[in-house]
């Protein structure tokens, strides 16, 4: 029997489950690269479009966990030295954790979960864990790639056209009473024309640029690998060799690349500086990847028109954090990956992961990010120790 920690967030404040507003969601089967959406052996212990993320939806595993013996224990509790987490994790076998709330694995605490032998992210990005003391560890690091790129991927472009178009303090104009028109429109563009930038072209980066191609944007990317050409053509991407090139071209920024150290203040007051004034950034990849501070700076001196994003650091963000009250931003909490759509994809694929886990069977080599003391399939590919 193992011991299963499941570390999610908060039930909605209006109690569990909410009124749902929608009675069913579409089947997905496939992902725009041709891999199959997660396809557990044993049956789901839910209906795809409940709410699963929250600690009453437990992902769904209540009945395959207690079904195999093992126990599973799901909490919100994760932060400190006398939160529930570090209370249960030197028991546990396996621990999993949403990126929207994530359980710092940092080496400290691998180093107290002596009996972890496998770190599941329900999601995708999983630098939430110190990699590199997993790796030491001998404990695998697994997560859900592909389950909610597309949910990433519409939550940018909402925030693209938002920004531009002044929508959310124009809808605020309009809660309030008013028909100011002047000043919904004083800093209201089109995007049609504009040059937009993509800053990793992996699978969200990629699907933002598709479903922008319509808009008729010029658009332009850079990562690390260059796109097959047939792509750069279908979508008449121009393609730069490094970030600093690219920022100087572009109106609008995505930032889609992984944390990793290297990444980390990826945007600071240099990396501002080379953009052009009146540049929009979105960032729904990490918060750390931004130089908290140096955001602000840009969006009160006008070198930035706007910043919108999900990600933040820490998370749960503090009530104080600037990025909530800084001009000219769209921030929400961290919700674009954890839709009920993608959660009914990602619960799915943790169940796959854990019964590859339990029958000793090979986990899929895509949700792979580290195994045998290194970094392994998707890890391999997207992610450095360094
Ligand atoms: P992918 O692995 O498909 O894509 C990541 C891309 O980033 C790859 O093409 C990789 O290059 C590229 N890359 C890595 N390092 C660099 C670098 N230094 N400069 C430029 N490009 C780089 O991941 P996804 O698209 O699925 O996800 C990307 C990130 O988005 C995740 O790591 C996660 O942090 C975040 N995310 C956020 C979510 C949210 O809810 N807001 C949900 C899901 C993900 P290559 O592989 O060619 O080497």
């Amino acid at each position: 029997m193992a011991k299963i920690l499941c570390v999610l967030y908060p039930d909605p404040e209006t109690g569990y489950p909410p009124k749902y507003s929608r009675d069913t969601i579409p089947v997905i089967t496939h992902y725009a690269n041709g891999q199959t959406a997660p396809t557990p052996k044993g049956s789901l212990g839910f209906k795809p479009g409940e709410l699963l993320g929250s600690v009453s939806g437990a992902l769904g595993l209540r009945n395959y966990a207690e079904g195999h013996g093992h126990e599973l224990i799901v909490i919100s509790d994760k932060d400190g030295p006398d939160s529930e987490f570090e209370k249960f994790l030197p028991e546990a076998e396996v621990v999993i954790s949403q990126p929207f709330w994530p359980a710092y694995l940092t080496k400290e605490r691998i180093a107290k979960a002596t009996k972890l032998k496998i770190a599941i992210t329900a999601g995708i990005g999983s630098d939430h864990v110190d990699l590199e003391a997993a790796a030491r560890a001998g404990i695998t690091v697994a997560e859900v790639t592909g389950s909610n790129s597309i949910s990433v991927a519409e939550h940018v472009v909402m925030m693209v056209l938002s920004l531009a178009r002044n929508y959310l303090p124009s809808h605020e104009i309009a809660i309030r009473g008013g028909w100011d028109i002047a000043d919904c429109v004083s800093r209201s563009y089109d995007i049609e024309g504009m040059h937009f930038g993509a800053i990793a072209a992996g699978r969200i980066g990629l699907a933002v640029l598709r479903r922008l191609k319509p808009f008729d944007l010029n658009l332009h990317y850079t990562d690390v690998h260059r796109l097959n050409p047939e792509v750069e053509k279908e979508l008449g991407l121009t393609y730069h060799p490094d970030a600093e090139s690219l920022v100087r071209a572009v109106d609008i920024v995505n930032l889609q690349m992984p944390l990793y150290p290297s990444t980390e203040h990826f945007f600071n007051d240099e990396m501002f500086a080379k953009m052009k004034r009146g540049a929009y950034l979105i960032n729904c990849a990490r918060g750390k990847l931004v130089e908290r501070d140096a955001v602000v700076r840009a969006l009160e001196s006008g070198q930035l028109a706007g910043y919108a994003g999900d990600v933040w650091f820490p998370q749960p963000a503090p009530s104080d954090h600037p990025w909530r009250t800084m001009p000219f931003n769209g921030m929400t909490p961290h919700m674009s990956g954890t839709s009920l759509s993608a959660q009914a994809r990602y619960a799915a694929g943790t169940l796959e992961i854990l019964e590859s886990y339990f029958d000793g069977t090979s986990i899929r080599e895509e949700y792979l990010i580290v195994k045998n003391g290194e970094l392994a399939g998707t890890g391999a590919k997207s992610y450095k120790l360094t």
